[in-house]
């Protein structure tokens, strides 16, 4: 299958009541995991790259590799995005290189550090919708910070120090046009999210739940949802690591979320712990080998295996052949037309 519009898949999620994980590639193994997760539970899946994938693995290896995953996989819908944007000048160089979908996350200044204004932020984001949808290119947006960074992006902290505004987020999503809103609700990015199970009083469900019923047509997304597992934890720890005890969001949370609006989850810790345990246990039980075939295979494995897991736990599992794909050209059309309208149903407080 070509390559789609994240806006097609979202919105088929939203058809569907299920969500669709995001999950972060950086080399040939993690595509292949994503891929044979995705076949195994027949699911239509975003594939996304940060700023520090695309440098790690140079741009055109990387785009390749995803374009084989759609040669190989013609019975799965595939986004290919840009995971957080950090500038007008990332987002443009994704779209030209063929990506379908960008997130431009202009709740950060271009350094990827320090919170913007939010005035910056939708003049960033507006800018990027502009080019973008005229190519048929979905956009997602980011209002409020997430905790934590990753990739050397993000502002640090909780999480729990710039939660969205709903009338922000409203006012965000009338102004920028966006397709896709990712907001705030106290998680963060990286391994070490909570240093104890977060309940419903860490995490601000209710004011996704409140977002969602004043925006009840832009899909929502949540960052930072890696659930952390206590048994990939330990596998690492038990072969020579030194993972300190920490708690991530758990599924139940993610599934209250998709409920209430979550189209797009985006998990990357659980996929980079299954890949360095399985890599550990095999060096550390078998220091006489060193064919990197020989760890990474068990390596592909593990992230394949929780990959499919979340896929069920989502929902997009036997939903790949739901649709046929729209071509990015036709996707185009419907932003100059209406059809694909982006100014959001607003309902009232
Ligand atoms: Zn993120």
């Amino acid at each position: 299958m070509p390559l789609v519009s994240m806006r097609q898949l979202l919105d088929e999620a939203a058809k569907g009541g299920y969500g669709v994980g995001a999950f972060n590639v950086n080399d040939m193994e993690q595509i292949q995991a994503i891929m044979g997760a995705a076949k195994e539970t027949n699911s239509p899946v975003i594939i996304q790259a940060s700023r520090g994938a695309r440098a790690f693995a140079q741009d055109r290896y990387l785009f390749h590799l995803i374009l084989a995953a759609a040669e190989l996989n013609p019975e799965i819908p595939i986004a290919m995005h840009q995971d957080h944007g950090n500038s007008f000048e990332t987002c443009k160089s994704a779209i030209e290189l063929g990506y379908t979908s960008v997130m431009m996350d202009g709740s950060l200044k271009d350094d990827g550090k320090t919170p913007s204004t939010f005035e910056e932020n939708v003049e960033v984001t507006r800018k990027v919708v502009e080019f973008a949808h005229p190519l048929g290119v979905t956009v997602e947006g980011e209002i409020g910070v997430l905790g934590g960074v990753e990739d050397g992006h993000g502002a640090g902290g909780t999480g729990l120090e710039h939660i969205t505004d709903p009338d922000q987020a409203v006012e965000f999503a009338e102004r920028t046009g966006v397709d896709a809103l990712a907001i705030a609700i106290g998680t963060s990015h990286g391994a070490y999210k909570f240093t104890k199970k977060p309940d419903g009083s860490v995490l601000k469900m209710d004011v996704l739940i409140a977002i969602h019923k004043r925006l009840p047509n832009t899909h929502l997304v949540m960052h930072g949802s890696s659930s952390v597992p206590k048994d990939l934890q330990d596998v690492i720890n038990e072969y020579g690591g030194k993972l300190k005890e920490t708690w991530g969001v758990p599924v139940e949370e993610i599934q209250l979320g998709i409920r209430n609006g979550v189209r797009k989850v985006n998990a990357d810790t659980d996929n980079r712990l299954a890949m360095t345990g399985a890599i550990r246990k095999v060096l550390w039980t078998q220091p006489e080998k060193f064919d990197p075939r020989d760890y990474m295979k068990p390596a592909r494995e593990a992230m394949q295996k929780v990959v499919a897991q979340r896929m069920t736990q989502f929902g997009q599992a036997g939903h790949a052949g739901d649709y046929a794909p729209i071509p990015i050209s036709e996707i185009a059309k419907g932003y100059a037309d209406g059809s694909l309208t982006t100014q959001p149903l607003v309902a009232a407080k």
